[in-house]
């Protein structure tokens, strides 16, 4: 995790824009997650979990976004959902698919079109979407709270650096940018009835918690360089009645 103060501003900004998306998400009643993808200084996508929304257990923030930016988007469409096109992210495409080399550690590996592309996701990207990042090529990864349940990397496993894999180069991921806004957006969903879920519970005696606890130092993800918080933040804390958790899909 980042510290507060070694946060610059401008990625303080662009993870301002991906709170934005995962507030969008909360008031679709989807668990709060949202993400941009910027390139030389401009963000090309966005996106935010849509899971129930497709009833699509793949429509995290990451893919929402990342389709945008597919050369055939007609492979990644589903009904009834609307999509602003962004006619720079084929400029993108194309331009580092040209200078992009095809070699790394001695094997030939695809294409990275997403080179010099950042992502800004509210959450630490699951195992999913940490792989997924990972083939398209993400330059870097920079996520808002850590996911201790589903992380990809580090927060389960470290997927942007493991050497073993070869399929793609790694990337670098850090958190901790607009972490406590992204702990309270889930906690604001949990707190709240899921219309989804086959059981809803009830949540009067549910408590929004504030306190969101500190960054603490573990080894338990050395391949990342990166400190894990020492509360899963995607589900909620113990309160005066017990949380099931309901996700449909384990979204995120
Ligand atoms: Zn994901």
């Amino acid at each position: 995790m980042v510290p507060r103060e070694m946060q610059d501003d401008q990625n303080l900004a662009f993870m301002d824009q991906a709170v934005v998306m995962a507030e969008e998400a909360l008031a679709a009643r989807e668990i709060p997650v949202g993400c941009v993808l910027v390139h030389d200084g401009k963000v090309v996508a966005r996106g935010r979990n849509r899971t129930n929304e497709g009833r699509n257990a793949t429509l995290h923030a990451e893919f929402d976004a990342l389709r945008h930016l597919l050369p055939d988007r007609s492979h990644a469409q589903t009904p009834g959902l609307t999509r602003p096109y962004t006619p720079q992210a084929e400029d993108v495409i194309a331009a580092a698919a040209e200078k992009e080399g095809p070699v790394a550690r001695g094997r030939k590996i695809w294409q990275t079109p997403l080179k010099g592309v950042v992502l800004y996701v509210t959450v630490e990207p699951c195992l999913m979407c940490a792989s997924a990042m990972r083939q398209v090529g993400i330059e870097k990864v920079v996520y808002g709270c850590a996911n201790d349940r589903f992380g990809g990397t580090g927060g389960v496993q470290s997927i942007h650096s493991d050497p073993r894999l070869l399929y793609a180069p790694p990337y670098p991921a850090v958190g901790g940018y607009r972490r406590e806004e992204a702990i309270m957006l889930l906690r604001r969903f949990y707190i709240s009835e899921n219309s989804t879920a086959p059981k809803p519970k009830k949540k009067s005696n549910r408590v929004l918690k504030t306190e969101i606890p500190g960054v603490v130092s573990t080894p338990s993800s050395p391949a990342s360089s990166l400190s894990r918080t020492s509360t899963p933040a995607l589900y909620p804390e113990p309160t005066s009645a017990p949380v099931n958790l309901p996700p449909p899909v384990p979204a995120v």
